[in-house]
């Protein structure tokens, strides 16, 4: 997968502002941010989309929603709100097929859709 632009971070071949990183998931903030706090949090393995997730792939998920869940504290917005994103497909406007928890917050966020 090395046409993949995450996986091309994953393997350090293209700088990311790293904030978290461990043997299965990495987290980097977003390249042009939408809140005052926009981090990604991918899984090293390149899975494209939810629509890939499987039985042996899932356990990933729960670890990146913990991940998410600590990042938000440190950006000190746990209290106050963000929202996880994971954009899937065409009409989703998902643009890396490499599946990424988008993690928003520090602002008062508009509607969802
Ligand atoms: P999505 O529409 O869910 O596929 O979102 C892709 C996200 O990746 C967008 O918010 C982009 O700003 C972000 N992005 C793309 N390239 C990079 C990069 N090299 N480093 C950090 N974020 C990136
Ligand atoms: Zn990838």
């Amino acid at each position: 997968m090395s046409e993949c632009i995450f996986c091309n971070i994953v393997r350090k071949e293209i700088p990311a502002k790293i904030c978290y990183e461990d043997e299965r998931v990495l987290a980097f903030h977003d390249i042009n941010p939408v809140a005052p706090t926009h981090i990604l949090v991918i899984p090293k393995e390149h899975i494209a989309s939810m629509n890939d997730i499987t039985p042996e792939n899932v356990e990933v998920f729960g670890h990146m929603a913990f991940v998410a869940q600590q990042l938000s504290k440190e950006a000190g917005v746990a209290e106050s709100g963000y929202r996880v994103v994971v954009n899937n497909g065409p009409d989703s406007g998902q643009v890396v097929h490499h599946v990424h928890a988008h993690v928003i917050g520090g602002r008062v966020l508009s509607s969802l859709c």
